[in-house]
């Protein structure tokens, strides 16, 4: 059994993950999003951006690492030879050379007995990004080497400390020296060593926790986390495996730590959560969460939109209205902190005309000039409210305004024209929905977009291919996309307003 630094990355991210990865049917497996693909290339370019910057004196083996055996090989001789720095190597060493190093009790106690014998067959395979030389004492004479991983990432995550850990391991037992220091190259450059003494532990029993679940073929439960998943591949195929057990994570509310404490209480499906009493629940949960989940559940088993129990329905103001309103979307490049695309949709309800206008950066320098036009533009229209979803628009609304000096009258007029739906929605609303995302929201009431498989990562996939071909098709697509999203957070207003006055209309004649 190989165990890898990418199997124990993507251990750490989702156990679930390396479990599929290692026996899941590959066919099962989502085809490889763009954004992937695009995060894949980037991660490259900054390689090769940290060699250029640092001009760094290297040799790698001839040999990729698919072949990662004679990578392996190869990286071994230019350890021998005292190259100054080695990029792109593997290290591999035997369950044996770890046990011997380090010994076996933790792996020992983690598996049945019936599964010992598998412990011999681990083989162990690291891939640092670089191994830097400096003086010391190892078995290849009066030097030794360190471990760097270079990561696009900008802050040291856990999951890359533990990772940079695991190259030291591997490298002190092939060098038998324990490296004085594993180091993290990030974005922007940052160097970052970590905590060697705090890491190695943490990761030793990673290491063997991982090799457990796999030797005791334990498949861990699924648990849709829209953050974690979105970007996994497998996730068609667990979020199929989800909705056929009605598991718990697709109701908005549950996280991790609340299903943790469901758990524990006996509460591990619809029907449980559906039977438990609020009061109940909320000795666990807290009350006001208990009563937003006994909500949340009543709105999915019977399909109905409620209004909020915590939601004052006679005495809150409506949401603001006025002859003329503007949708606002934007769309951005997170990697190159661009935003490229600043679309309204200006909805005259007196003539009853609606026109897409979109502020568009054809290259990210145009992004100060886009911003300008986006001010002259809502100037035009001082009274009307602006609405979009999300807290997004608000915060690039401060950082335009900071990065290209508007003066700050001018911010805080925009800003105070701003309503956000979502905060509309979340504090007045309980959807049968699994997240409430816009395009969740929309699509419960009735709006599509006409692009099916458009979303926020695909749009910044197309403006990075728009970037490399100019291939105007890709701009029309990105247009197309945000206006629909206008459009949608339009839809939404139109209808959460109406809900709400029925709602109230019905409350009042109850009275
Ligand atoms: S989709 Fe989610 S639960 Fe499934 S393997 Fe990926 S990260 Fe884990």
């Amino acid at each position: 059994m190989l165990i890898t630094d990418y199997l124990l990355l993507n251990y750490k991210r989702c156990n679930r993950r390396t479990f599929l990865e290692t026996y899941g049917d590959p066919q099962h497996k989502d085809p490889e999003k763009d954004f992937l693909l695009k995060l894949k290339r980037e991660n490259k370019i900054h390689f090769r951006n940290v060699i250029t910057a640092r001009s760094l004196d290297y040799q790698q083996p001839s040999s990729s690492h698919r072949d990662w055996q004679l990578n392996a090989l190869q990286t071994s001789e230019l350890m021998q030879q005292g190259v100054n720095c080695i990029a792109m190597g593997t290290l591999s060493i035997t369950f044996s050379q770890w046990q011997l190093a380090l010994g076996d009790e933790i792996f020992l106690n983690k598996i049945d007995q019936t599964h010992h014998d598998l412990l011999s067959e681990i083989v162990f395979a690291a891939t640092p990004s670089l191994l830097i030389k400096h003086p010391g004492k190892s078995r290849f004479g009066d030097w030794e080497y360190f471990p760097a991983s270079i990561k696009l990432g900008r802050k040291a995550k856990p999951e890359y400390k533990l990772i940079a850990a695991f190259h030291a391991q591997i490298l002190g037992i092939i060098q038998e020296k324990t490296p004085e220091r594993s180091q993290l190259i990030l974005r922007e450059h940052n160097d970052c060593s970590i905590n060697l003494d705090h890491w190695l532990m943490k990761m030793q029993d990673t290491v063997a926790e991982c090799f457990a679940m796999l030797a005791n073929y334990q498949e861990p439960e699924v648990f849709i986390s829209r953050q974690r998943c979105s970007l996994c591949n497998w996730y068609g195929h667990c979020h199929k495996v989800a909705k056929s057990v009605k598991h718990l994570s697709l109701i908005p509310g549950v996280t991790p730590k609340r299903y943790e404490y469901l758990q524990a209480i006996g509460v591990d499906s619809v029907e449980s959560l559906i039977s438990i009493s609020e009061a109940n629940l909320g000795e666990t949960l807290g009350y006001d969460v208990a009563r937003q989940l006994k909500q949340q559940i009543l709105s999915i088993e019977s399909d109905r939109a409620l209004v909020r129990s915590s939601f004052d329905l006679v005495n809150t103001q409506p949401i603001p209205s006025a002859a003329i309103e503007l949708y606002f979307d934007i769309e951005a490049e997170p990697e190159r902190q661009t935003d490229y695309l600043l679309g309204v949709l200006l909805v005259d309800r007196s003539t009853n005309i609606e026109q897409f206008y979109a502020f568009l950066a054809e290259s990210p320098e145009d992004e100060g000039k886009i911003w300008q036009e986006f001010l002259d533009f809502v100037a035009l229209y001082p009274d009307a409210p602006i609405f979009h979803y999300s807290e997004y628009e608000a915060d690039t609304i401060k950082r335009l305004a900071r990065l290209y000096g508007t003066p700050k009258e001018q911010k805080t007029a925009v800003l105070s024209r701003l309503v956000d739906l979502h905060h509309w929605v979340t504090k007045s609303v309980i959807l049968p929905v699994e997240s409430y995302s816009l395009k969740a929201l929309a699509n419960w009431i009735g709006f599509y977009w006409r692009e099916t498989q458009a979303s926020g990562d695909q749009s910044v996939c197309w403006y990075d291919q728009w970037l490399h071909t100019q291939d105007r098709a890709l701009l029309e697509l990105i247009l197309n996309y945000n206006e629909d999203d206008c459009r949608a957070t339009r839809f939404l207003k139109d209808w959460l307003l109406d809900f709400l006055e029925y709602q109230r209309q019905e409350l009042i004649v109850t009275k």
